[in-house]
C-alpha cells in the first residue's frame, strides 16, 4: 500500500529515512513520499534520504531552530502554531495517491512525542485516508521525563490516529552496543518489519503476482477501529545446497515432497512471528484482528501453508477476524511471515510505562512543592528586610 511518511523528531526522521532505503532496497514501492518534522535544525541536516525540500523546520520563533528540549507539552504547543507549513509540504505531494498516512515519531521524547498527535488530529480533519502512528518507546533506563513523555504521548496518540502501531526500543536493545550503532541496528528492524507489512499489496511487482496476495484494503480492514497494533515477523533462508535440484524437481513434481516442506516451514513461520519478539510485546490472546503475510520467492509461498498458519492464529487469538495473503518477493533467498495483531488490549508494558509515569510525576511535583517551599523560606528574613522594588 502506498503511504505518505511523516517523521517527526529525530527518531521519526531516522526510522523514516531507514524505511526509504528498506523500500528501495526491495523495489517495495510502499514509500510514495516521505517528509521530516523537527524543530531543530542539526537533526533535520543530520538525515540522508528524505528529500530536502520534505523536510519541515517547527517552532522557530520559539526555540530558533535549537529543538525543545525533552518538552513535549512546548512540542505540541510549536506543532499547532506552525502546522500549516507542515501542511503547505503535504500539499506538494499528490496525496490523493496515497492509502494512508504514517506519523512515525518517539514517544519519549519533545518534538515527536508532542508535535505526533497535534499533526494526527489535523490530518484526520483534512483527508480521507487513514491515519495511522508508529510511536516508538524509550527504554526503561531513559529515566523518569522520557517515561513520563511517553506515557501521556501514547494516552494522546492513540485517541487521535486510526491504529498506533507501537515499537518497543526497551525489548530490542542489545547489551555493549553503543547507542548510535543500536538505533542503526534497531531502525533496520522496523524499517524491516513494518515495511514489509506496508509493500505487501503493491501490485506490479516483477509481474509475479500470486492469487491470494494481500491487498491494501487488507491491512486497512486489520488496522481499522483504532488502538493498539504489533508486528512480529520470523523468516528462514531458503536452503538450495543441492544446487538447483531442488528447483528442477519441484517444477517436474509440483505435488512433490517440496510441497509439504513448504507448508510446514511456512506454518511454523508464522508460529514463531507470533510467540516470538513483538514489535510490543502482549498477550496475543488479547488481539481483536490479525494478519498473517507470508513473503518470499512466488514458489515458496504455497497457499495450504499460509491458511494453516492462519486458522492457527485464530485459535491462538480466538479472534473470527484473521486475513491472511501472500506478498512475492522474487530472487529473495528467504522465505518470511508477518504477522499483524490488532486491537491488542493486554499489553503489560504500557501498564508498566503507565504506572512509572505516574509516580515519577508525584515525585516531580512533590519535589517541586518542597523545592518552592525551601525557595520561600531562603529568601524570607522575616520581615526584617524589603525587597528593592
Ligand atoms: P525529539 O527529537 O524531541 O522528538 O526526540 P527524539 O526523537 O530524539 O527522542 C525520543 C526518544 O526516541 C528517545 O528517548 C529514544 O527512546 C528514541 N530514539 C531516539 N533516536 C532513535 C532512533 O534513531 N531509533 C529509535 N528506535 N529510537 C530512537
Amino acid at each position: 500500500m502506498k503511504l505518505a511518511l511523516i517523521g517527526f523528531g529525530q527518531a521519526g526522521g531516522k526510522v523514516v529515512d531507514s524505511f526509504i532505503e528498506f523500500d528501495e532496497r526491495i523495489g517495495g514501492g510502499f514509500v510514495e513520499s516521505a517528509i521530516a518534522v523537527n524543530s531543530a535544525t542539526t537533526d533535520l541536516h543530520g538525515l540522508e534520504n528524505v528529500p530536502r525540500a520534505n523536510r519541515v523546520l517547527v517552532g522557530q520563533a520559539r526555540v530558533k531552530g535549537h529543538g525543545v528540549g525533552a518538552d513535549n507539552e512546548l512540542g505540541a504547543q510549536v506543532t499547532e502554531q506552525d502546522v500549516d507549513e507542515i501542511q503547505e509540504a503535504i500539499d506538494r505531494i499528490a496525496a490523493y495517491e496515497v492509502d494512508a498516512f504514517l506519523i512515525v515519531a518517539g514517544m519519549g521524547g519533545g518534538t515527536g512525542s508532542g508535535g505526533a498527535p497535534v499533526l494526527a488530529e489535523h490530518l484526520q480533519r483534512i483527508y480521507n485516508q487513514p491515519v495511522y502512528g508508529l510511536g516508538i518507546l524509550p527504554a526503561t533506563d531513559e529515566g523518569g521525563i522520557y517515561t513520563l513523555n511517553a506515557a501521556r504521548s501514547f494516552q494522546t496518540f492513540v485517541r487521535e490516529v486510526d491504529s498506533l502501531l507501537v515499537f518497543d526500543n526497551d525489548v530490542w536493545r542489545s547489551a555493549g552496543e553503543s547507542v548510535a550503532d543500536g538505533y542503526g541496528r534497531i531502525n533496520r528492524e522496523i524499517a524491516e518489519r513494518f515495511g514489509l507489512l506496508f509493500a505487501a499489496g503493491e501490485v506490479g511487482h516483477d509481474d509475479h503476482v500470486a492469487e491470494s496476495v494481500v491487498d491494501s484494503s487488507e491491512i486497512i480492514n486489520t488496522l481499522n477501529d483504532g488502538g493498539v497494533a504489533t508486528v512480529g515477523y520470523a523468516r528462514e533462508t531458503v536452503e538450495d545446497t543441492q544446487g538447483g535440484l531442488l528447483s528442477s524437481l519441484r517444477s517436474g513434481d509440483e505435488e512433490g515432497f517440496d510441497e509439504g516442506q513448504s507448508t510446514t516451514r511456512l506454518t511454523s513461520l508464522v508460529r514463531k512471528a507470533t510467540l516470538g519478539r513483538l514489535t510490543l510485546p502482549c498477550d496475543v490472546g488479547s488481539a481483536e484482528r490479525g494478519l498473517v503475510v507470508a513473503t518470499g520467492p512466488p514458489e515458496e509461498l504455497n497457499r495450504k501453508g499460509i491458511e494453516r498458519g492462519r486458522q492457527w492464529l485464530e485459535g491462538e487469538t480466538g479472534s473470527m477476524e484473521i486475513r491472511g495473503g501472500d506478498f512475492p518477493l522474487p530472487h529473495r533467498d528467504e522465505v518470511g511471515s508477518i504477522v499483524l495483531l490488532s486491537g491488542v488490549t493486554d499489553v503489560p508494558r504500557i501498564e508498566k510505562l503507565q504506572q512509572v509515569a505516574i509516580d515519577a510525576k508525584h515525585r516531580t511535583d512533590e519535589l517541586q512543592a518542597s523545592a518552592d517551599e525551601e525557595f520561600a523560606s531562603l529568601v524570607d528574613t522575616g520581615g526584617e528586610l524589603d525587597a528593592l522594588f
